[in-house]
């Protein structure tokens, strides 16, 4: 063997060589190599180390969103990966890289942190009566259930946890009327599977939707007369929410002023309702105080179904008094909060969750804690969360009831 044959190599970890050993034969190219590799890696090393916080973060707020085992998985393999690169700097002592690697990782947690229990103070108790309300012999209510998103707690409210998966349901209401049946809110339409298509990919990746039924297909499979059916109510505009309204062609869409100024000027989670040839009925509220709420619109003018302005989660979004003849009470409360919890413990959305929506935290606080201290203060009305399966436990399901 030569003694260029002899020459020690350098074995790189990264860029930095750990040690020298014997090894065969190498040459100029070899080490040009070597020497491109160990900087490539180095500058990898440096990478991960600087952004894999961030991504950490967006694997953790996926996952939180969709708790699926491959973004856990990804994100262990992460976290593994950071720590060994942070040990790498620590023993290169790369100061600056350090700093720059420190800064991603508090950025990180404070990001955990805006997941953590933060209840807001408990309202002075509310002293309202409970309204009066006539609502006519024959009215009833149904739940529609069209679809389910697989989550966690975490998602839905400060303080969830990650490892506690709840269900988020869409789920029409109708609400039989003699002066005239209405939907709140229309859940998953027909098109979904085509709406879906048109969101962004980080959306439609954080989101595992199962469809079931649409409302219109339930109503038409029990021959449901349509003529029935006066209006569409929303709770808001929101994608999930009237994404059936093109099943009822022709079919007035109640919207507040607020609500139909978001759509119009809103960004992508209102692209369909922009899209969707809709015939939107704007009303204004008429109605004096309601349950500590300023303003309320008195749909058919007997108490039983009473709106109230509930903005924050979208500028229009409302909260519908349904009060049956037998007596029982409903708030149909919309995405107010996303799961009971947010209610009864006051815990607002997450930051992440909050922010993508675009809500208005200090106008939806206000909201919240209204509707907290009427839960508190009249536990005999059933609050209902849009996506929230429990909420709906007490209503008879359409495709069910022999009474429909
Ligand atoms: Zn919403
Ligand atoms: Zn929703």
């Amino acid at each position: 063997m030569s003694e260029r044959a002899k020459k020690t190599a350098f074995v790189f970890v990264g860029g930095g060589n750990l040690g020298s050993v014997q090894v065969g034969t190498t040459s100029p190219y070899y080490d040009g190599i070597m020497g491109h590799l160990s900087k490539v890696g180095a500058a990898f090393l440096r990478l991960v180390a600087v952004a894999g916080p961030v991504l950490l973060g967006l694997l953790t707020a996926l996952y939180i969103g969709r708790p699926s085992p491959y973004f856990l998985a990804a994100g262990i393999t992460l976290a593994v990966a950071i720590l060994v690169c942070d040990g790498w700097i620590i023993a290169r002592r790369h100061w600056i890289t350090g700093g720059f690697a420190l800064a991603t990782k508090i950025a990180f947690l404070i990001l955990v942190g805006t997941y953590t229990a933060s209840p807001l103070p408990a309202p002075s108790p509310m002293s309202d009566p409970l309204p009066q309300a006539s609502p006519p012999d024959g009215m009833a209510i149904y739940a529609l259930p069209t679809g389910v998103n697989h989550r966690t707690t975490a998602f839905a409210y400060r303080g969830g946890s990650p490892w506690d998966k709840r269900d988020s349901v869409s789920t029409a209401v109708l609400v039989r009327h003699p002066q005239g049946n209405l939907l709140i809110d229309t859940g998953l339409g027909r098109t979904i599977a085509q709406q879906m298509r048109e969101f962004p990919f980080l959306f439609r990746l954080g989101t595992d939707q199962v469809q079931f039924q649409p409302a219109a297909d339930q109503l038409d499979a029990a021959r449901y007369d349509r003529r029935q059916l006066r209006y569409i109510l929303l709770t808001h505009a929101h994608w999930d929410h009237i994404s059936g309204v093109p099943d009822f062609p022709g079919v007035p869409v109640l919207v507040t002023a607020a609500e139909q100024r978001f759509i119009d000027e809103g960004g992508w989670a209102t692209a369909h309702a922009r899209s969707m040839n809709a015939v939107f009925q704007e009303y204004s509220f008429d109605g004096g105080p309601y349950l500590g709420f300023t303003q309320s619109r008195d749909l058919y003018a007997d108490g039983s179904i009473v709106i109230v302005p509930a903005p924050g989660h979208t500028p229009g979004s409302v909260v519908v008094f349904v009060t049956l003849s037998g007596g029982a009470r409903h708030a149909f409360v919309g995405d107010l909060v996303w799961q009971l919890e947010g209610l009864l413990e006051r815990e607002e959305r997450p930051w992440f969750e909050a922010r993508t929506l675009g809500e208005n935290p200090i106008v939806l606080r206000q909201s919240l804690l209204r509707m907290s201290a009427i839960a508190t203060r009249y536990p005999q009305i059933t609050i209902v969360p849009s996506h929230d399966p429990r909420g709906y436990a007490s209503i008879p399901e359409w495709s069910q009831s022999a009474t429909r």
